[in-house]
């Protein structure tokens, strides 16, 4: 039978059997291709002014207000609400037509990334020099972070009980701290002969402050106590100040295009700033919807989702409870519970794109590539599955027969081969509720580095697929 076939039916077969995944630049129209390098642009300034999750409420906060969203704790009546939780959360809703009761379509993102902390009792001086300890905070490759100029963001609460907000080292004018790496010349058997996850520890991830001592030959740690006069004079800083503080170290400088052809955005915390950016602006044009649009933002994702911002608190079921008592709908337990069980959900979280260098890491036919739009990760997790929350077919029916109606561009991918590694989502602490949940989000290219890059293309193609989502 099949020798019979002309060549022009075989290609018809193709076209109607074969998924062929689409790259977004050859799909866009001209109107559309100006659409994605406009929204890099207001993407990236998000990244520029949000390095932490706290700096992310803040300007989470602004955005709401500017597009109508009240205070749920003061509101009275309304459509538009949003709250903050500790503020290193915040949620968005806007709320449709359809009872709450019968659940709301949620987007949850993170704002937490990959980092080093401060540690209790951080400054200390060395030979001369003023260093102050750190704590890596998430996955990190240690070697990334050395030789590299290190901004300082954070929160102070000093003994008399008010707030310093720290941000040196993003503008031109600000200084920038480093971690001194070893020379190669004498490396050879500290580093250079060692494994990788030998040769780099976590004790010696010291950032350099300074130089200049006080005092005379005679004085007791006079580097550190310049630095600490300095902190004293300028912030009004004392040493025990630091207790009560979190300063989060990142990698200075701003967002960049990267490419001739400007089509991809280098930076840092792209992982999962890019779909937090995404599901903002996707709730914040929002008019009026069927269901209630739900946009969370939370923190912790990269230590597993523990502490009272993460997502295992009960801040989400709180702000459905606010939600139930503002619009005037018995907020009963059962009508909770209702509520959160028929919700539908996508976890929009990113993922690792086949590596052009790496691709013996990946299953080919299941990874996710650079500029074929946003991915759908059925389940996640590794060891067979363990820690996914692995989304029903029915639900990914949904998904895919809203992104096609809405021309949104998608791929399906998973992270890595199936023995290789792996790593999990927020999506399994949403599955608690009951709610349907697929993680979906953009691929990313050197993933949790400093320098972390995406397609503008597929950056646009997440805001669309979460404008879409949001607008069943
Ligand atoms: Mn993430
Ligand atoms: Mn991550």
């Amino acid at each position: 039978m099949k020798g019979n076939l002309s060549k022009k039916k075989v290609e018809e077969l193709r076209k109607r059997l074969v998924r062929k995944p689409e790259l977004v630049w050859d799909v866009l129209g001209p109107g559309e291709k100006k659409k994605v390098f406009e929204f890099a642009e207001r993407y990236k300034a998000f990244l520029d002014s949000a390095k932490t999750e706290r700096e992310a409420v803040r300007l989470i906060e602004v955005f709401a207000k500017k597009k109508g969203f009240k205070d749920i704790t003061r509101a009275r009546g309304g459509r538009r609400f949003y709250k903050i939780n500790r503020n290193k959360n915040i949620v968005l809703a806007v709320v449709g037509k359809k009872p709450l009761i019968s659940g709301v379509n949620l987007i949850a993102s993170h704002i937490d990334s990959p980092r080093l902390d401060l540690k209790q009792n951080p400054l200390y001086e060395e030979v001369d020099l003023a260093f102050l300890k750190t704590h890596y905070y998430g996955g990190i490759k240690k070697y990334q972070w050395l030789a590299r100029p290190l901004a300082v963001h954070g929160k102070v609460i000093k003994k008399d009980g008010s707030h310093l907000d720290l941000d040196v080292g993003e503008s031109d004018h600000d200084p920038v701290f480093t971690i001194a790496d070893l020379l190669p010349h004498l490396a050879r058997k500290v580093q250079t002969e060692k494994k990788v996850s030998e040769a780099f520890e976590g004790e010696k991830l010291n950032v350099l402050v300074g130089s200049v001592p006080i005092g005379d030959d005679e004085t007791k740690e006079r580097f550190k106590l310049a630095v600490l006069q300095y902190l004293f004079d300028t912030y009004g800083i004392v040493e025990e100040d630091l207790v009560s503080s979190e300063i989060e170290i990142v990698p200075a400088g701003k967002a960049r295009d990267v490419g001739w052809d400007r089509s991809l955005i280098g930076a840092y915390g792209q992982d999962d700033r890019v779909c937090a950016y995404a599901a903002l602006e996707a709730v914040g044009e929002l008019k009026t919807t069927e269901t209630t649009a739900v946009a969370f933002f939370i923190d912790k994702e990269e230590i597993g989702s523990d502490g009272s911002t993460g997502a295992k608190s009960r801040f989400l079921e709180d702000f459905v409870a606010d939600l139930f008592e503002v619009t005037g709908e018995q907020p009963s337990g059962s009508a909770l519970r209702s509520c959160l069980m028929s919700s539908g959900a996508l976890s929009a979280d990113v993922t690792g794109a086949l590596d052009p260098d790496y691709q013996d890491v990946h299953e080919k036919r299941n990874a996710a590539r650079i500029g074929y739009g946003v991915c759908i990760t059925k389940f996640t997790g590794s060891r067979g599955k363990y820690g996914s929350s692995d989304a029903n077919a029915e639900y990914m029916a949904q998904i895919r027969k809203l992104f096609n109606e809405n021309r949104v561009v998608w791929q399906t991918g998973e992270l890595g081969k199936v023995d290789e590694g792996g790593g999990g989502t927020i999506a399994r602490f949403l599955a608690i509720y009951g709610m349907e949940v697929v993680d979906c989000g953009t691929p990313l290219l050197s993933m949790h580095s400093p320098f972390e890059i995406a397609s503008k293309a597929d950056t646009y193609m997440t805001y669309k697929g979460y404008s879409a989502f949001f607008n069943t």
